[in-house]
């Protein structure tokens, strides 16, 4: 049979079949890590093949994990740990992001943003909360947005308190896997809610399974939102790891930097301090704008832009 990850907790898998049913599942023995440095070999997402065994309570037995098409990896925060695979053979990824209550940062936006196109996975931005807007943070939030979209990077603004944008939502996400990420507190476990049918009984139905196994609560888990449209959540990651990228390489995950860079004088410009800058210049005209230049100063120096 063949099936989707759509949980895991390391030692034992949750694989919805084509139908819809789920199984509980093992990895078949054989299987060894490929990459040594990645901690779980089967991440949700994972397009596998599996025979259903009546033995004992795990009855579904994978033998067969397709290639990935892609993959964000959280990076342990030590060197010498492994990573682990958070989701794989993404559509897209979607950050939750709100001005007000709590804001969120540009750095954290950005950091986002460096990782979707480290990983070569479209990413849009979800402004939620607009019910608590102003009229001076509507402007706010339309300049933000502009922002975005001049560099490539789709917009949205949605109110889960007042169902206002769920559609342009849902929309988005018709006929996609989408990763959901966000720092905690912007309603991302609401919009969930509204968007994902029936989600209380799903997660009773994951939770069914996850309680015989440990430590779930950090794991990604899929929800099916209709045909074909899933939704992948990241409960209890605060922030997805970018990989990482030497100082010289950053600017290629910078639309607006890469586009410009083979104006600077010399190939191995940091964008920094060399003369000759094409993407400084680019700043200086206001034709990139300070705030991303400086999250990438701030990423590419290792600070943790927390502003
Ligand atoms: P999460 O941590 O991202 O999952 O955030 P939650 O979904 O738990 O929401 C955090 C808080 O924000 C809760 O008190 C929600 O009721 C509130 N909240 C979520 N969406 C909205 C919204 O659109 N407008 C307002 N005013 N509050 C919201
Ligand atoms: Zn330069």
């Amino acid at each position: 049979m063949k099936g989707v990850v759509v949980k895991s907790t390391g030692s034992w898998y949750l694989v919805r079949d084509a139908e819809g049913k789920m199984h509980r599942a093992r990895l078949r023995g054989k299987f060894k890590q490929k990459d040594s440095k990645v901690s779980n070999p089967l991440a949700v997402g994972d397009r596998v093949e599996f025979d259903v065994e009546q033995t004992g309570e795990d009855t579904a037995i994978i033998h067969k994990i397709e290639d990935r098409e892609n993959y964000i990896i959280r990076q342990s925060t030590h060197k010498t740990a492994y990573s682990h695979i958070i989701a794989s053979n993404l559509d897209q990824a979607m950050l939750i992001v709100t001005l007000v209550s709590p804001r969120t940062s540009f750095g954290f936006i950005d950091r986002f943003l460096v990782t979707a196109e480290a990983y070569d996975i479209p990413a849009t931005l979800v402004f939620n909360k607009t019910d608590l807007y102003d009229e001076d943070i509507r402007d706010y939030q339309r300049q933000i947005s502009h922002m975005y979209e001049q560099v490539g990077y789709q917009s949205l603004s949605v109110s889960a308190k007042d169902n206002e944008g769920i559609e342009e939502m849902q929309a988005l996400l018709q006929g996609k896997t989408t990763l959901l990420s966000g720092h905690s507190g912007v309603g991302k476990s609401t919009l969930i809610n509204i968007i994902v049918p029936d989600l209380e009984l799903k997660t009773s139905e994951i939770s069914d399974f996850s309680d015989k196994g440990v430590h779930t609560t950090t794991y990604a888990e899929m929800f099916e939102v209709s045909d074909d449209t899933y939704i992948i959540d990241t409960p209890g990651i605060k922030e997805l790891g970018i990989v990482d990228i030497p100082a010289a390489e950053l600017s290629h995950f910078f639309p607006e930097m890469r586009e410009r860079m083979n104006q600077c004088r010399f190939n191995n410009c940091t964008h920094f301090n060399e003369p000759g800058c094409a993407v400084v210049e680019a700043v200086r005209q206001n034709e990139i704008s300070l705030t991303r230049y400086e999250s990438y100063l701030s990423m590419m120096h290792g600070g943790d832009n927390r502003r």
